[in-house]
C-alpha cells in the first residue's frame, strides 16, 4: 500500500536529465490508446563494480521471471488471452493495414500494459476494436500447438471462452471492484479468489486470524481463496504450490545472485527470502522484511515478492512485483537530511498526540536509480516505493523509503512542452510558480510521502488496520500526502537548506489542489464514478479543503471565456485546513474508525462533476497527451571470456515495445509452457 504514482500527466517542466550533448537518448517508444510508452537511461550502471553488475543481473533475471504470476492473479483467463493474440499477431499474412488487424494489434498492446484484459488503473475491461470474426478465423487457422487448449479442450469449445472473455462486455466487467454495499469477491475478475462469497472470506479470516497477536503475520498476503468440498481453503504461491514453476526459477537466480551479495546482510535477506518462496510461511516473510528493513549498507537493492495489495478489494493480497535498483548516492544526500529529521516532523505533527510515535524508528530513506521494472511495477511504474507494508515491523524495525529518480527524470524529459499547465492552470502567476519549483518540490513531496508519511502516527492498542476494509488504501494514501503536504510548508525545509525559496511549497500545492479537483479528471471515463485508490485520495483531500476553506474562500473555481480553473487564495488557510484534515485521517486510522473513513471518502472522493468533467476532457483531449506512461527496460546481457567466466554485464536501450513483450513472452513465461 506504500507506493506513489505520478499525478496524471502532470509535470510540464524543463528537463532534469543529463545528456550527453549531440548523442539524444529517445525517450519515446510507442503509443496508443491512452497509453505512452517510454524508456528510461540507468546512469551509473557502467560505474558499478563486476560483482555488482552480476548481482544486478541475477536480480533482473529473477525480477523477469515473475511476469506470468501478475497476469494471471489479475484474472485467470489473462494468460490464455496474451498467448493466443500472439500467436495470431506473430503468425499473421494478411493486410496488416486492415481494422480488424489494427485493432487486434492495439488491444494485444494494451493487454502487455496492463498484464491483463482490465486496464491497469481504471480496472475496466478493455473493449475490443476488432470483430469477433475476426478472432475466431484467426484462431481456427492456428495449429493446436499454437494455442494454449486446457487439457482435452476442444478448439471450438476454447474459442467459445475466449470470445466470451473478449467480446462479452458484462462478463468479468471490472478486475477490482470498491463499489460501496456489492459483494467486493464476487463481482471482482481478478483471480484471488475463487467459488467464495466476502462473507465467506471475511469469516475464513475471522476464525484463522490472532487479534491478540501483537506482530500478526500479512493474512491472505500470498495465497488465492478457494473452496475445495465445501471448505474454504487457501491455495499457497509458493514452490510446490500455486505458481511453483515461475517461484522455483526466481529462487534460481536469487541463488545465482546471492554470490554476489555485498554484505552479509544482504545474503542472510535474499537467503531468507528463498525459504519464504519455498515454504509459503508468512512468518518467514515477516523476518525477511526486517532483514531487508535493517540492511541498509549495500548499494544495490530490490523488491521481489507478493508485496501491494491494491489488486484485492479486501487489501490482503499481493500481486507480485519486482525491482531491482542501486542507490543514486549524490541524490541520496536530500533524503537522508530528511529521514534524520523525522522525528522533529513527528513531533511538529498536527494530530492528536495519542497517535503520534514517540520514537520513530528507523526510516532510512534513498534516491535510487532503477535497473529493471517487472510484475505489478511493469511498464506502469511507481516513482516512489516504502516498503515493508506490515505496520508493526514499520514501527519496531523501520522501513525503507525510495524515490526513484531515474525513472522521475525520464518523465520530466517527455513532459517538456506539453502545453498542460498553460492549458489548466489559472494564470501565469501559477504557470511561473510550477516552472521554477515544481521539479524539486514534487521530489520532497515523494520523500514526505514516502519516509516520514506513511511511516508516521501509530494505532491505538488493539485495533487492526483492517477495520477500514475498503477505505483502507485511499486513507493510508491520503493520510501519507497529508503529511507531506502540511509540512511541505515548514520554514524547517529552508532552514535545512532543502529548499532556498520560501514559496516552493506552493508550486506543490497549487499543482495537488488543481489535479484533484480538475485534471485528474482526464483518467476518467464520461459517466464514471472515482475509483482508484490514489485518485480517490487526492479527490477527497482536495475537495474536502475546498468545502471547508469556502467560508474564507482559500480555494475558488473560476470561469474564464467558458473554461473552468482553481485558483488558491490564501495558501496559509490551506496549509492549516490539510493539518485538520490530516489530525482526523489519522484519528480514523488510529482509532480503525470504518464509518467515518467510508463517510469521508464516499462524501469527498468518488462522485464528479459531469458538467466540469465533459469539459476538462475537451480541453485535454486537444492538447493530445496520453493520461497513462509506462517504460520498457533496458536488456543486460553477460559478456564471457573463452573460458567461461563473465568478465562484464553489457547494458542495451534500443528495445521497441511489441519487441520486448515478445521476447519476454518467448523467454520468461514458466506459467505457460
Ligand atoms: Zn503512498
Amino acid at each position: 500500500m506504500k507506493k506513489t504514482l505520478i499525478a496524471a500527466a502532470l509535470v510540464a517542466l524543463a528537463s532534469t536529465a543529463t545528456m550527453a550533448q549531440g548523442n539524444k537518448f529517445d525517450y519515446n517508444v510507442d503509443r496508443f490508446a491512452d497509453i505512452q510508452v517510454l524508456r528510461y537511461q540507468v546512469p551509473g550502471f557502467e560505474q558499478l563494480s563486476l560483482s555488482q553488475k552480476k548481482l544486478v543481473y541475477y536480480l533482473t533475471e529473477a525480477a523477469l521471471q515473475g511476469r506470468d504470476i501478475l497476469t494471471d492473479q489479475n484474472c485467470k483467463y489473462n494468460l490464455q488471452v496474451r498467448q493466443t493474440l500472439e500467436a495470431i499477431y506473430t503468425s499473421y499474412k494478411g493486410n496488416k493495414n486492415s481494422a480488424d488487424f489494427k485493432g487486434l494489434e492495439k488491444y494485444l498492446k494494451q493487454v502487455w500494459f496492463a498484464n491483463g484484459i482490465h486496464h491497469h488503473y481504471s480496472k475496466d475491461k478493455f473493449t475490443p476494436e476488432f470483430s469477433q470474426k475476426f478472432f475466431d478465423a484467426r484462431v481456427k487457422a492456428l495449429p493446436k500447438s499454437k494455442l494454449p487448449l486446457a487439457k482435452g479442450q476442444t478448439k471450438s469449445s476454447f474459442i467459445k471462452v475466449m470470445d466470451r472473455v473478449i467480446f462479452d462486455k458484462n462478463f468479468m466487467a471490472k478486475s477490482v471492484n470498491l463499489a460501496a454495499g456489492q459483494d467486493l469477491i464476487t463481482t471482482s475478475a481478478n483471480n484471488l479468489y475463487e467459488g467464495v462469497t466476502q462473507k465467506e472470506v471475511e469469516a475464513y479470516y475471522k476464525s484463522i486470524k490472532d487479534t491478540t497477536d501483537k506482530t500478526p503475520i500479512s493474512y491472505g498476503l500470498n495465497a488465492k481463496v478457494v473452496k475445495e468440498n465445501g471448505k474454504v481453503v487457501e491455495k499457497v504461491y509458493k514452490v510446490g504450490g500455486l505458481y511453483s514453476a515461475a517461484i522455483t526459477k526466481i529462487v534460481a537466480n536469487l541463488k545465482e545472485a546471492m554470490k554476489y551479495a555485498e554484505n552479509e546482510g544482504q545474503k542472510a535477506y535474499i537467503q531468507k527470502l528463498i525459504d519464504f518462496y519455498v515454504t509459503g510461511s508468512l512468518r518467514t516473510f515477516d523476518e525477511y522484511s526486517i532483514l531487508w528493513a535493517q540492511e541498509t549498507k549495500s548499494d544495490v537493492d530490490f523488491v521481489n515478492g507478493f508485496i501491494e495489495n491494491y489488486g484485492d478489494p479486501l487489501s490482503m493480497t499481493g500481486s507480485w512485483e519486482g525491482m531491482v535498483n542501486f542507490r543514486n548516492k549524490a541524490a541520496s544526500e536530500r533524503t537522508t537530511l530528511v529521514s534524520s529529521n523525522a522525528q522533529y516532523f513527528e513531533d511538529a505533527s498536527p494530530v492528536d498526540s495519542r497517535f503520534k510515535k514517540q520514537n520513530v524508528k528507523g526510516v532510512s530513506a534513498k534516491v535510487i536509480t532503477a535497473a529493471i521494472l517487472a510484475g505489478d511495477s511493469y511498464p506502469s511504474t511507481p516513482i516512489g516505493i516504502n516498503l515493508p507494508n506490515s505496520n508493526w515491523i514499520r514501527s519496531q524495525y523501520g522501513s525503507k523509503s525510495v524515490t526513484i529518480e531515474n525513472i522521475t527524470d525520464a518523465y520530466d524529459e517527455v513532459a517538456n512542452g506539453t502545453g498542460f499547465n498553460d492549458e489548466f492552470a489559472y494564470s501565469d502567476v501559477e504557470v511561473e510558480l510550477m516552472k521554477k519549483y515544481l521539479t524539486l518540490a514534487d521530489k520532497l513531496h515523494t520523500d514526505l510521502h514516502e519516509c516520514l508519511g506513511h511511516a508516521s502516527g501509530q494505532m491505538l492498542p488493539g485495533v487492526d488496520v483492517g477495520l477500514l476494509k475498503n477505505y483502507r488504501s485511499t486513507l493510508e494514501e491520503g493520510r501519507a500526502d497529508l503529511f507531506a503536504l502540511y509540512h511541505m510548508a515548514d520554514p524547517k525545509l529552508i532552514e535545512l537548506g532543502i529548499f532556498k525559496d520560501k514559496d516552493t511549497y506552493k508550486a506543490e500545492y497549487y499543482k495537488y489542489i488543481m489535479n484533484g479537483l480538475l485534471t485528474q479528471l482526464t483518467r476518467i471515463e464520461p459517466g464514471k464514478d472515482i475509483e482508484e485508490a490514489h485518485m480517490r485520495n487526492r479527490k477527497f483531500v482536495s475537495e474536502w479543503c475546498y468545502q471547508h476553506g469556502k467560508a474564507d474562500n482559500v480555494i475558488e473555481y473560476v470561469k474564464r471565456d467558458g473554461k473552468t480553473y482553481v485558483r488558491i487564495n490564501d495558501y496559509e488557510k490551506l496549509h492549516e485546513l490539510f493539518g485538520k484534515l490530516l489530525a482526523e485521517v489519522q484519528r480514523i486510522k488510529s482509532e480503525g474508525d470504518f464509518e467515518a473513513g467510508k463517510a469521508l471518502v464516499e462524501t469527498y472522493g468518488v462522485k464528479v462533476d459531469p458538467e466540469i468533467h465533459k469539459e476538462i476532457l475537451e480541453r485535454y483531449s486537444k492538447l493530445d497527451i496520453a493520461p497513462y506512461k509506462g517504460f520498457v527496460n533496458p536488456s543486460y546481457t553477460l559478456v564471457k571470456d573463452k573460458k567461461g567466466n563473465i568478465t562484464d554485464v553489457k547494458i542495451t536501450y534500443g528495445e521497441g515495445y511489441a519487441q520486448q513483450m515478445l521476447r519476454y513472452s518467448r523467454d520468461y513465461s514458466p506459467l505457460t509452457k
